[in-house]
């Protein structure tokens, strides 16, 4: 096994000062995405490439090291090996040998289906490294993230009483169906009018959702209509979930948006949390109106919805940073309101992931990234609307790009594989540490000003900040450095 070049607090020579145990070598990966984890992980100085089974490695890399790798002394924060083509990693089709064994990884960028099939039957050396909790589904599933954030609630309240209950009221009133058709009946009917939105519990990017406002709309669906071709087979049903539709979204030049929260748990036992700071908002692509609840290019903020619509234009997107809604929204509705409002959402992360905190098979190998949608209401409360545990890492553009390769790279830093930190940071980059066992409280010297250049109260959360990760970084890891030579 080759050596890898040192860089700054890589590994201390004195081996009681490391935390971790990789020793001073390389660190090998596998990843079976093709997208910007892609690129970050190739473009990681001391990292190779193992390839897998069906793994395709650029010429250039093959028997080799990384031909961007960088040199000594040198420190990974930002886009260098950034190819021309921002949608995806440039990858030849070369197939390479390898010259690893198949288990032979310290980090597996693994997609779902592969941890279903292999964690099971795995054994994980104690270095090791793996995207996914065994069952994040969890959380991940529409019906499942209402069914555990309903239990927990009803816990607070019989502990702690109504009002403590009432922070749980971020999101909108949901049933499971067909199980639960019959409470959904009654409260519809108690409710008679309002709009309701229908969605297959497992599908993503907007598949086989619907809006309806009369029951006999639903007839269809209940006969099996909505059952996706290729599943015609099945004897029960697909589950669904009926909620009850936002019909006052905040609107932004008349459109509708979202807004994607990256968060990053790192263990649920005991809960440990960061917080990125920047996310997008995405955009609907038409103005919005009830009048018609059939145009899913109106009601559907999914960017692989709103890419086929007729208007759609490419280069703009229909997305805005986080930190540039934050800007806009403090601006309009001044900054104590948006301040609140970005509380509310640390809350509802919090929330979300102390529902699953004991059901979460906790392994210490495990780590997940979930992307985390929150839609504002005209009252500028957000509602959670899902969590998904693989969030879209392909870049739209050029600034989609850039967000996405510093989120991955200080998702690394954070997870510190080469022991170049001390463990003790609030602030790795972008990532925020938002909770360990317990809320952070900022430091008070730290220079995390909103865009809108007003201070920020006590907690460690810097959603939709200035993120000037790059000089962040180069200060922890010097820090990093002189405490472990002290
Ligand atoms: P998917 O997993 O298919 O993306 P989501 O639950 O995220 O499904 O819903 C897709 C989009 O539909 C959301 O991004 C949002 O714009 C809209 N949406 C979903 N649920 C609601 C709701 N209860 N009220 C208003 N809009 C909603």
């Amino acid at each position: 096994m080759s050596k890898v070049a040192r860089i700054p607090g890589y590994q201390s020579k004195n081996p009681k000062q490391n935390r971790g145990i990789i020793g001073d070598r390389e660190i090998r990966f596998k990843c079976s995405l093709q997208n910007v984890i892609l690129d970050v992980l190739r473009g990681r100085p001391g990292w190779t490439e193992v390839p897998g089974q069906n793994s395709q490695v650029p010429a250039a890399q093959q028997g080799t090291r990384p031909s961007n790798q960088q040199t000594s002394g040198q420190t990974q924060t930002g886009n260098q090996s950034r190819p021309s083509n921002t949608g995806s990693s440039q990858s030849s089709n070369i197939i390479v040998p390898s010259r690893f064994s198949d288990g032979d990884w310290d980090f597996y960028w693994c997609d779902r289906e592969w941890l279903h099939q292999n964690y099971d039957t795995m054994f994980l050396h104690e270095h090791q490294k793996i995207l996914h909790f065994r069952n994040h589904y969890e959380l991940t599933r529409k019906n499942l993230m209402v069914k555990n954030l309903k239990r927990l609630r009803k816990q607070t309240e019989r502990e702690q009483g109504k009002t403590e209950a009432q922070s749980f009221d971020f999101y909108p009133t949901t049933y499971e169906l067909p199980s639960e058709y019959h409470i959904f009946v009654e409260e519809f009917k108690k409710n008679l009018g309002i709009i309701w939105i229908m969605k297959p519990a497992a599908k993503s990017q907007g598949k086989g959702i619907f809006l309806f406002r009369r029951l006999k709309d639903i007839t269809d669906w209940k006969k099996g209509e909505y059952q996706p071709l290729s599943d015609q087979t099945r004897d029960v049903p697909e589950t669904y979930v009926v909620q009850r539709y936002i019909e006052n979204p905040l609107l932004i030049g008349g459109r509708k948006f979202d807004v994607r929260v990256y968060v990053l748990v790192c263990s649920y036992n005991p809960l440990k949390v960061w917080l990125y700071r920047g996310g997008f908002a995405r955009f609907s692509n038409t103005r919005f109106s009830l009048d018609s609840i059939e145009d899913t290019y109106v009601h559907l903020t999914n960017v692989a919805v709103q890419k086929n619509a007729p208007d759609y234009d490419p280069e703009k997107g229909c997305k805005w940073s986080t930190q540039q809604l934050r800007k806009y929204l403090a601006a309009k509705h001044g900054v104590d309101k948006v301040q609140k409002m970005f509380k509310a959402i640390d809350n509802i992360i919090i929330k979300s992931l102390q529902s699953v905190q004991k059901i979460i098979i906790n392994d210490k190998h495990c780590f997940e990234m979930y992307g985390y949608d929150v839609l504002l209401d005209s009252e500028l409360k957000p509602w959670l609307i899902e969590i998904n545990a693989s969030p879209s890492l392909t870049a739209s553009g050029k600034e989609d790009y850039d967000l996405k390769f510093g989120l991955l790279s200080d998702l690394l830093n954070v997870l510190d594989l080469e022991n170049r930190l001390t463990g003790k940071e609030k602030r790795i980059g972008g990532w925020d540490l938002l909770w360990d066992d317990g809320p952070i409280v900022a430091d008070d010297n730290m220079d995390c000003t909103p865009a809108n250049g007003s201070a920020v109260s006590t907690p460690n959360s810097y959603l939709g900040c200035f993120n000037d990760r790059k000089k962040q970084l180069r200060e922890i890891y010097l820090t990093a450095q002189s405490v472990k030579k002290s």
